[in-house]
C-alpha cells in the first residue's frame, strides 16, 4: 500500500518542535525549546472571557470573518501604535492563531509551482503552508553569527515566479529586529518586482530596548501590498487561546477571507470579547510586558555566554540564538540539541532543521527565555554541568 500522507507533505510529518517537546517530556527536562511563556497573561483578559461564556456573548458561532467589536480593535492597535489606518469592516480577518493566517495566505495567493521567498531560518509552519499550496520555497540565509537579511541576495532570490515575500520582524529563531534600512531595502525590491508580501509582526510588542519594531506596511507604496499577521498568544501570553489576526488592504484580505473561511469557518468566540479588551489596554501593559522579557532575556544571556556559549544578541521575539558553546564536539545543532535533554535535563531547538542551506543554522541553538527566572537560573545550572 502506498504511503497514507501525501507525498509532498511527508517530509513534514513530524515537526522540530514536537520532537524536541517529546525529548522533554521522556527526559523530564526543562523546555526551553516551545516558544510559551509560563506564566499565563493578564487576569482582566481572563474575566472578560469567562464573563463572555457566562454571559452568552460568543458561545455560539461568531461572525465569520471576526467579532466586529474585535476587528475594530485590532484597527485602533493598528493606528495607535503605527498610525496604520484599516477599515475594520473590510480590512481585517480574526484567525485562529497566526498560524491560520499564514496558511490562508498562502493558499489565498500562491498558483501551483510559485515561488514564495523565505528568510531563512524560516518558521516552520511558512514551510508546510508552502508545501500545502504545492507551491515552492526559495530560501534566503541569514548568515551567522549576526542574522542580519542580505538586501543582495534577496534581490538575486526573485524570478518571474515569485508571487509572496514572508518577512518575519521580530525574527523567530534568531532574534533579530530588522532594521529601518534593511526593511526599506526588503521595500524596494517588493514594489520593483510587484509582489505582495507577507509580514508576520506577532512579536510586535517584543522588541528591547535600542531595536524598535517596524511594520513594513508603514514604508511608503508598502500599505497596499502587505498583509500585516498579529497574534494574541504573543501579545498577550495566550497561546492556548489560538487568536490571531491579518490586516491590510481590501482586496488582499479578500482573498484571506475567501480561503480562512473554509479552513477553520471560525474561532473562539468568548476569546474574541477578551482580546478586544486586551488590545484597548493602557500603554503600561505593553511596556511592563516587555520589560519583563527583556530582564528574562538578560539573565539568560549573561548566563549562557558566562558558560561558554557565543550568543547573538535577542533584539526581540523570547528567543536567544547561540553556538553550540560547550558541546562544540558534536557535529552541528541537530545532534546537540538531541543529546542535551539527556545530558543536561534541558531542551533547545536546532537551528538547523529550519534551514535549506549548510552553514546557516549548523551551529546554532534557540533558546525560548520567556520562562519565570528561577526556571532559567535552574537551567543555566544544568548547563553548568556540560562543562564537567
Ligand atoms: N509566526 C511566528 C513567527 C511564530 O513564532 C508563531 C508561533 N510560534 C506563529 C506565527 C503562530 O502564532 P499563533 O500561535 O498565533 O498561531
Amino acid at each position: 500500500m502506498k504511503p497514507a500522507l501525501v507525498s509532498r507533505m511527508q517530509p513534514y510529518a513530524t515537526s522540530i518542535f514536537a520532537e524536541m517537546s517529546i525529548l522533554a517530556a521522556e527526559t523530564g527536562a526543562i523546555n526551553l525549546g516551545q516558544g510559551f511563556p509560563d506564566t499565563d497573561g493578564p487576569e482582566e483578559m481572563k474575566e472578560a472571557a469567562r464573563s463572555a461564556i457566562t454571559e452568552g456573548r460568543g458561545n455560539q458561532y461568531p461572525p465569520v470573518h471576526g467579532l466586529p467589536e474585535l476587528r475594530a480593535a485590532i484597527a485602533e492597535h493598528q493606528e495607535r501604535f503605527y498610525g496604520l489606518m484599516v477599515d475594520p469592516a473590510t480590512d481585517v480577518v480574526v484567525t485562529t492563531g497566526a498560524t491560520e493566517a499564514i496558511q490562508s495566505v498562502i493558499l489565498a495567493f500562491c498558483e501551483r509551482d510559485d515561488e514564495v521567498v523565505v528568510f531563512e531560518p524560516w518558521f516552520d509552519i511558512y514551510a508546510t503552508g508552502i508545501a500545502l499550496a504545492g507551491a515552492t520555497r526559495v530560501s534566503v540565509p541569514l548568515r551567522p553569527p549576526a542574522f542580519r537579511p542580505d538586501i543582495d541576495a534577496l534581490r538575486d532570490a526573485i524570478t518571474d515566479r515569485t508571487r509572496l515575500l514572508i518577512v518575519n520582524s521580530p525574527h523567530n529563531p534568531t532574534g533579530v529586529v530588522f532594521t529601518r534600512e534593511e526593511l526599506q531595502g526588503i521595500a524596494d525590491i517588493a514594489i520593483e518586482r510587484d509582489l505582495i508580501v507577507l509580514s508576520d509582526e506577532v512579536y510586535e510588542h517584543l522588541w528591547y530596548d535600542g531595536h524598535p519594531h517596524i511594520p513594513i506596511a508603514t514604508l511608503p507604496g508598502m500599505a497596499e501590498r502587505t498583509i500585516t499577521l498579529g497574534s494574541a498568544g504573543k501579545s498577550f501570553s495566550f497561546t492556548g487561546w489560538k487568536v490571531g489576526w491579518a490586516t491590510g488592504p481590501t482586496a488582499l484580505i479578500q482573498a484571506v477571507r475567501s480561503i480562512r473561511q473554509h479552513l477553520s469557518f471560525v474561532s473562539g468566540g468568548p476569546f474574541q470579547h477578551a482580546i478586544a479588551h486586551g488590545l484597548r489596554m493602557p500603554d503600561s501593559y505593553y511596556e511592563t510586558f516587555r520589560h519583563g522579557l527583556q530582564a528574562q532575556r538578560d539573565l539568560f544571556t549573561s548566563g549562557v555566554r558566562g558558560l561558554g556559549f557565543t550568543a547573538t544578541e535577542s533584539e526581540g521575539t523570547y528567543f536567544l540564538t547561540t553556538d553550540l558553546g560547550p558541546m562544540a564536539d558534536y557535529p552541528d545543532a541537530l545532534s546537540a540539541a538531541r543529546d542535551l535533554p539527556r545530558r543536561a535535563g534541558v531542551v533547545a531547538i536546532p537551528q538547523q532543521a529550519l534551514c535549506d542551506h549548510e552553514g546557516v543554522g549548523d551551529q546554532a541553538l534557540r533558546w525560548a527565555y520567556c520562562k519565570r527566572p528561577e526556571v532559567l537560573t535552574e537551567a543555566l545550572g544544568r548547563l553548568a554541568t556540560l562543562g564537567d
